[in-house]
C-alpha cells in the first residue's frame, strides 16, 4: 500500500506545502470541490500547502488523465462523485501524477504553477453530490459515557459488540465548513413529567467524527464482500453532527433520533484519500474478552491494517475568547484508531442485507471519544447531560453550545518515518434562533 508518493522525503514547489507541522504537505493531495470567488463554474481542486491546484485545469491541459478518458472527465466534473465511482486503480493512478506534479524536481512546473489558485481566492462546497447520509454509533467509549448518563447500571446495549449500530441521516442539510449552525426549534420536555412544548433547543451539542465517502459502492441486492471493503471506501473527511439533546430526548423512541439531528451537519471541505492515509493503519485493537466479530464482517488480512491511527480535536471559541484573541480551547481529543469498528465493518454491515451504497454516501463513524477525561467527543458526555461545567480560558463556562459559540475540528496522522498530514478544520457557529413558527405578524 505504500508507495512513492509517501516518501517522507518529498517535497513541493507550492509555497506553504513544506511547512512542519502543516495539513498540507505533497504526502496528502486531498480532494475537494470550489468556486472562485472572482466567479465562474464550480469545480474541483487538490490542496496542496496554501493553494488549491485546479483539477479541471490541469485535465483540460491534458496534465491529469491524459492515458484516461474517464479519469480526465471525473477530473472536469464539479463535484466528487464520478471519481469516486471509478474506483481504486484510476484514483492510484490520478495521485501518482499529481505528486510527480507538485515535486520540487518536476519538470512540469512551468505550466502547473498558473493553475494554483491561493485559499483564501476560493470558496469551498460540500465535495460530493451526497445521494445518503448514515450515521454510526461506534466508539465503545462514548457509547458507555453517554449510556451511563441514562442507564447507569446497563450503559452499553447488548448489540453494540455484535453490529455497528447506525440511523439514516438526512443529506440535504449537510454543509460545508464556515457555513453558521442556526439553532433549531423542536419540541422538548423540560422535566420528565412536564408536557412538551416547542421553543429552541437550550442543549445545542456537537458530535466530533469522521465522514467516510463511499466509491464504486455496490447494486441493489449484492452485498460487498469484507475482503473488497478497501475497493469502496474513497476517504474521509471531518463531520460534526450537530445534536439537539433535549429535543432528540424526547424523539428518539422508538424509532431513534429524527428532527434534534437532521437541522444541520457540517463537513470540512477536504476528503483525505484512502491512499494518503495508508501509512497510519494498523491493527485493529479490541479488549481480550471482546466477542469475536461476525464472519460477514471479519477478513484476516484486513483486520491487520483496518484501524486508522487519527487523533482528533473540538475546540471552542465563544464570542468574548474571539473579541479578546483568545484563540479557541480544546474541549476534546481522541484516537480514532480506538473506534470499536472500522470504517470497513461499518460500510460492510450497511451493505450487508443487500441495500446499495452509491458514490459520494456519506457514512459518520459517530462520536470520537476515549476512556478518559478530556478525551470527550460531544458536551453531552462532557458535561454529563448538562450536570457539570466545561471551563474556558475567558472565566466563562458552558454547559452546552451558546449562541455565537463556534465549534472547530481538526485531526492529524502522525507517524514516525512518515510526513505527518492533517484534514484542516470544520468549522460551524452558532446563530440565534428563528422568529416562532407560526406566530402572528406583529
Ligand atoms: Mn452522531
Amino acid at each position: 500500500m505504500i508507495n512513492e508518493t509517501h516518501d517522507k522525503d518529498l517535497t513541493s514547489w507550492v509555497p506553504g506545502a513544506e511547512v512542519r507541522g502543516g495539513d498540507f504537505p505533497i504526502q496528502n493531495l486531498p480532494f475537494g470541490a470550489f468556486v472562485p470567488k472572482e466567479g465562474g463554474e464550480a469545480r474541483l481542486g487538490v490542496a496542496i500547502g496554501d493553494y488549491v491546484l485546479d483539477l479541471r485545469a490541469a485535465a483540460e491541459q491534458g496534465l491529469v488523465g491524459g492515458d484516461s478518458e474517464p479519469l480526465a472527465r471525473a477530473c472536469r466534473e464539479t463535484t466528487l462523485n464520478a471519481l469516486m465511482a471509478l474506483g481504486s486503480q484510476h484514483w492510484r493512478a490520478l495521485r501518482l501524477t499529481l505528486s510527480r506534479l507538485l515535486r520540487t524536481d518536476s519538470d512540469r512546473r512551468p505550466q502547473t504553477q498558473p493553475l494554483l489558485w491561493q485559499k483564501d481566492k476560493v470558496t469551498m462546497l460540500v465535495p460530493a453530490s451526497i445521494g445518503d447520509y448514515t450515521d454510526f454509533y461506534t466508539s465503545i467509549h462514548h457509547a458507555t459515557n453517554a449510556g451511563r448518563i441514562f442507564r447507569p447500571e446497563n450503559p452499553l446495549f447488548p448489540n453494540f459488540t455484535h453490529l455497528p449500530v447506525g440511523y439514516h441521516g438526512r443529506a440535504s442539510s449537510i454543509v460545508v465548513s464556515g457555513h453558521p449552525c442556526r439553532r433549531p426549534w423542536g419540541q422538548q420536555r423540560r422535566a420528565p413529567d412536564s408536557p412538551p412544548v416547542f421553543e429552541p433547543t437550550t442543549k445545542l451539542d456537537f458530535e466530533l467524527e469522521l465522514g467516510i465517502f463511499v466509491g464504486p459502492g455496490n447494486s441493489l441486492g449484492k452485498p460487498i464482500p469484507i475482503a473488497d471493503a478497501a475497493e469502496h471506501v474513497f476517504g474521509l473527511c471531518l463531520l460534526n453532527d450537530w445534536s439537539a439533546r433535549d429535543v432528540q430526548a424526547w424523539e428518539y423512541q422508538p424509532l431513534g433520533p429524527f428532527l434534534g439531528k437532521s437541522f444541520l451537519t457540517s463537513i470540512s471541505p477536504w476528503v483525505v484519500t484512502m491512499e494518503a492515509l495508508a501509512p497510519f493503519r494498523q491493527p485493529i485493537s479490541r479488549s481480550p474478552e471482546a466477542p469475536p466479530a461476525p464472519g460477514y464482517l471479519s477478513d484476516p488480512d484486513l483486520d491487520r491494517c483496518s484501524a486508522i491511527d487519527i487523533e482528533v480535536e473540538a475546540a471552542l471559541e465563544t464570542a468574548a475568547m474571539r473579541d479578546k484573541h483568545m484563540g479557541a480551547a480544546v474541549v476534546g481529543k481522541a484516537k480514532f484508531a480506538q473506534q470499536y469498528w472500522s470504517v470497513f465493518q461499518m460500510l460492510v454491515h450497511h451493505a450487508s442485507n443487500g441495500c446499495n451504497l452509491r458514490p459520494g454516501d456519506l457514512l459518520g463513524t459517530g462520536t470520537i471519544s476515549g476512556p478518559g477525561p478530556g478525551e470527550e467527543g460531544c458536551l453531552l458526555e462532557k458535561t454529563v447531560n448538562g450536570a457539570r461545567l466545561v471551563e474556558l480560558p475567558s472565566g466563562e463556562t458552558r454547559r452546552f453550545l451558546d449562541d455565537g459559540d463556534e465549534v472547530i475540528l481538526r485531526a492529524r496522522c502522525t507517524r514516525h518515518g512518515f510526513a505527518p498530514i492533517g484534514f484542516g478544520e470544520c468549522r460551524g457557529r452558532i446563530e440565534p434562533p428563528m422568529a416562532p413558527v407560526g406566530s402572528p405578524c406583529r
